[in-house]
């Protein structure tokens, strides 16, 4: 018996299928997030006896599935959420897709998916831009989201590992999610569900770590909050806000500010943003100042510190908003309620938007985080 050795994952092989009815475009005014997607998508096959397939980008359509898949009842199933912008130029940018690919492949790792050298994704994912460049929105704000997916198509009701899958990218024209400044969050601490915990799978991107997470946030919009904040445990760890990573801003007696984000101890999600936030900030703010923490703390502490008067701001951080300003937590029967020094959030959080937003639209370079 002759072993064939599984085929590398290889961009040089792609094959483009163009449409022959290209859509009509919506208006920049018009985008929704997630409704509309662009003439084309990224599809791969893998085979367990074969490897990777030949890459194809073929025009839009509906998947096939045998009502056995195993994605429908198992949910091997992963995703990503990345974005693409126009710059000044005209030139088409991603952001840290580098970080994308590493979390992607420790996703299918983790639910026996198979795993890809990120770098040739990459590069599908630049060719499939370029086909669809089009579709990526003018304007400060405006970009076009891209949601690489990989799902296990074996046809079988047995829980086993999939010996046949899926990668595919999807792009959606998205708007900014603040058509008209920052608009500050109320939130409310959720103390009968949890997101993680130790030993679980809160640090992958599996699209059955989301849809548990849909009733506690409907249960806080009806308590009229606008989204929830997730704790842990007795102490009340703060971990994630509805599907965003945190921060807090404390003022210590010293003098000294600390920015603080939940450690990545398998229970936080590696947000892309998150990880942009803590560099920028250790690189840019005065070291003798500031503090910049990935520490535990907990809900009493931001509610000790709030009491103190030195809570300074708060803000969720992820791809689709970058940051989103906390106006207030509703904990315990009590609303912790946050300062929002600069009108519609704090200082820092401002800043923070600033730095990026000007690195994904290429008016500002800092390292490869930007790739043309
Ligand atoms: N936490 C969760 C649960 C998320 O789903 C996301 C992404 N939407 C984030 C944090 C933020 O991650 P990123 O900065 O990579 O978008």
């Amino acid at each position: 018996i002759i072993a064939r050795a599984q085929a590398p994952l290889d961009a040089s092989k792609l094959i483009i299928n163009q449409t022959t009815t290209p859509k009509q475009k919506l208006p920049n005014e018009k985008l929704v997030f997630g409704k509309t997607f662009t003439d084309h998508m990224l599809e791969i096959e893998w085979t367990q006896e074969n490897g990777w397939g030949t890459p194809v980008i073929n025009p839009y359509h509906k998947l096939q599935l045998d009502p056995s898949t195993i994605v429908l009842h198992y949910a091997f199933e992963l995703f990503e959420g990345m974005k693409a912008y126009r710059d000044s130029q005209g030139n088409i940018r991603t952001f840290r897709g580098d970080k994308n690919m590493i979390r992607m492949n420790k996703s299918a790792d983790r639910i026996c998916l198979p795993t890809f050298d990120g770098e040739e994704l990459q590069k599908l994912i630049d060719k499939f831009l370029i086909v669809d460049k089009s579709f990526v929105p003018e304007g400060n704000g405006y970009s076009l989201y891209l949601r690489p997916t990989l799902i296990g198509t074996t046809e079988s009701l047995g829980v086993s590992t999939p010996d046949r899958a899926l990668l595919y990218v999807i792009a959606s024209p998205v708007g900014p999610y603040y058509s008209s400044g920052f608009k500050p969050v109320s939130l409310e601490a959720t103390d009968y569900a949890v997101r993680a915990w130790p030993g679980g799978v809160g640090d992958k991107k599996l699209g059955a770590n989301y849809a548990p997470c849909v009733k506690p946030q409907l249960q806080a919009a009806e308590r009229g909050y606008h989204q929830n904040l997730w704790l842990f445990g007795e102490e009340g760890y703060i971990t994630e806000v509805g599907t965003m990573n945190v921060f807090f801003v404390f003022q210590h007696e010293d003098g000294k500010k600390e920015l603080i984000t939940a450690p990545l101890d398998g229970t936080i999600l590696e947000g892309v943003t998150r990880d942009s936030v803590l560099e920028l900030a250790r690189e840019k703010l005065p070291a003798n100042e500031w503090i910049i923490s990935e520490r535990k703390y907990t809900i009493s502490d931001v509610a000790e510190k709030a009491a103190k008067g030195q809570l300074v701001e708060a803000f969720g951080s992820g791809t689709a908003a970058v940051v989103s300003p906390i106006k207030s937590i509703g904990w315990n029967g009590q609303e912790i309620e946050v300062p929002l020094a600069a009108g519609n959030s704090g200082e820092l959080t401002k800043q923070v938007a600033e730095w990026i937003r000007k690195i994904q639209y290429g008016e500002e370079q800092y390292k490869d985080w930007s790739r043309v």
